[in-house]
């Protein structure tokens, strides 16, 4: 098996425009180049290369996809087989990942496999319902045209589910999709009462989500009614439940495009919804996602920190409450950058202005054009917050004072140039250098007592490395103690704490791996996996061409440990 940073290496490297060369001649059009049809008999070119994003997709047949997803269909490969191919033409070394799978993995692997291909299903069906022929498709193909236009919403796969109750299972009888892996995600349903299955999203314009490989894993999907049959209000989207391979605490929004964008510019956009990255894409800020759920995860943070360090933060503009200064996109984007301060971000904010008479706008709406979205000021997160903490101190609930409170955003931040720059846009919103300094300085002593008290009843990195006495050389572990008194090497790789996790909420630790040859990748070991050696040795060689040394020694080291 291939292991997943090879994967990885592929799809950042592959470039959409010289895989495609390799068999058809590509011709400039706009920012897009065009050819005829590899996959279907045509005369006018309908096939388009987007070099921005790495994609293709033929508007005579429908096909799309990434490069993986080109070589694929056009050399009949399976996916790994693809990837080789992709690998050996841009230079990424194959790392095989040998690792002894359990049957409960393989069987979990297969599972995924189909539910995969189940989509792909589904998917033609909604794309096939949009173009339908009907008073209702033609209503939801005018929505989605007018929202992301008409070109960009056809690559993209969006789709329509119609307002019927059997629709999908019908077409899932008639073309071979189980019906069984459709209610494992829950696009079907089945009713005790009625003793029969029915569709769950229904007169809903769908948005496919993709994971980070391009592999459509759930749907967002947007009503077109404002309330049912009756008179009950609907909700506006709903996403699919999480399943095998969907998690919505997990999965990122527009991450399969945005990821090469941001390794390039070390930078992400994060807006509120599905919606507002497809729109931001469509303008070429490639770099755009979305959660999918009410608050970003650490999980979500530790995966946006494998491409990028910096994230501009666009608040949606809400009009306050009575009695408030600040909506709740504001004070949702607060929380937001807050948390991606302490991970260790750099985080800016583009605020947009509110709509007309003071009306709800968003990203989605405001970015009509990629002048208007460049032409948004961008400001660093720490002062741009100072000021609405100063200006209207009774909308934030703390036991601090607004400038400790503020100092506190400075915790996760080390270099020294980047604190006095702050400090110098601090000073222009609360006049006080030394101030500012002297309460920085007393929130990092604060918070490095409350982490030693922390780390003292934390076993977990302390105890694998630092008690058995390793020292880090050349990404490497080794240890100098024992009576031969000579370097022994434990590892080909270190391990880089990524955050702490301040709140001991979660038991995950997520860390990166480097070994001696660069090789990077993330990892996130549960508390089981650090107790005993055996499991992180599992853990660690699962991820491909990292490699713990079990030596006789290990034993007698564990009981050292354990003894002490
Ligand atoms: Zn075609």
């Amino acid at each position: 098996m291939i292991s997943q940073s090879v994967i990885d290496q592929v799809q950042m490297r592959a470039d959409i425009k010289s895989v495609v060369e390799d068999y058809v001649q590509l011709r400039p059009s706009g920012r897009t180049l065009k050819c005829c049809c590899p996959f279907h008999q045509e005369k006018t070119p309908s096939f388009v290369v987007y070099p921005s994003n790495d994609t293709w997709h033929c508007f005579g047949c429908g096909e799309g996809g990434n490069a993986i997803g080109f070589v694929m269909k056009k050399e009949g490969l399976t996916f790994p087989e693809a990837v080789r191919k992709l690998a050996h033409k841009f230079g990424v070394p194959i790392i095989e990942d040998t690792t002894e799978q359990s049957e409960e993995y393989r069987q979990e692997r297969l599972k995924r496999e189909a539910l995969f291909v189940m989509y792909r299903g589904v998917q033609k069906y909604f794309v096939e319902q949009l173009n339908a022929d009907t008073p209702e498709a033609k209503e939801a193909k005018k929505y989605v045209v007018e929202r992301w236009g008409d070109e960009f919403s056809e690559a993209t796969g969006i789709g329509y589910a119609p307002d019927q109750w059997q629709g999908l299972v019908d077409y899932a009888k008639t073309h071979a999709i189980s019906i069984e892996l459709l209610k494992e995600v829950e696009l079907v349903r089945h009713s005790d009462k009625n003793h029969s299955d029915y569709d769950f999203f229904r007169g809903r314009v769908m948005i496919p989500i993709c994971d980070k490989y391009g592999n459509i894993i759930g749907y967002s999907g947007r009503t077109l009614r404002d309330t049912n049959t009756k008179g009950e209000k609907l909700p506006k989207y709903i996403n699919s439940t999480n399943s095998l391979i969907y998690n919505k605490s997990e999965s990122i929004y527009g991450i399969d495009i945005a990821k090469k964008e941001a390794n390039r510019t070390n930078t992400f956009v994060l807006v509120e919804g599905a919606p507002d990255v497809l729109r931001l894409q469509s303008i070429d800020v490639n770099e755009t996602v979305a959660c999918l759920g009410s608050d970003w995860t650490d999980e979500q943070f530790a995966i946006l920190k494998g491409y990028a360090n910096t994230l501009i933060l666009v608040p949606d503009a809400d009009p306050p409450k009575n009695g408030e200064h600040y909506g709740t996109g504001i004070m949702k984007v607060i929380k937001t950058g807050k948390r991606a301060l302490a991970l260790g971000f750099i985080v800016f904010v583009k605020e947009i202005p509110l709509g007309e008479n003071g009306t709800k706008n968003d990203a989605g709406s405001y970015c009509k054009t990629s002048q208007r979205y460049l032409d948004l000021l961008q400001e660093d997160f720490i002062p741009w917050y100072a000021k609405k903490r100063i200006t209207a101190p009774e909308q934030f609930t703390s036991n601090s004072t607004p400038v400790d409170d503020i100092a506190e955003l400075f915790i996760g931040i080390e270099q020294e140039h980047e604190i006095d720059r702050l400090i110098n846009l601090l000073n222009e919103v609360v006049k006080g250098k030394s101030m500012w300094r002297k309460a920085i300085t007393e929130a990092k002593r604060r918070h490095n007592e409350a982490n030693l008290k922390q780390q003292s009843s934390n076993v977990l990195h302390l105890d694998l490395f630092e008690k058995f006495g390793f020292q880090e050389k050349d990404h490497t572990y080794i240890s100098i103690s024992g009576s031969t008194a000579r370097p022994v090497r434990w590892s080909n790789f270190t391990l880089h704490p990524l955050f702490h996790i301040k709140d001991n909420l979660s038991a995950l630790r997520l860390f990166e791996i480097e070994n001696e040859d660069g090789d990077k990748s993330i990892v996130e070991f549960k508390q089981e996996d650090l107790i005993s050696l055996a499991k992180f040795k599992q853990k660690i060689e699962s991820l491909g061409n990292f490699v713990w040394l079990v030596r006789s020694e290990e034993r007698r080291v564990g009981k050292e440990c354990r003894s002490r």
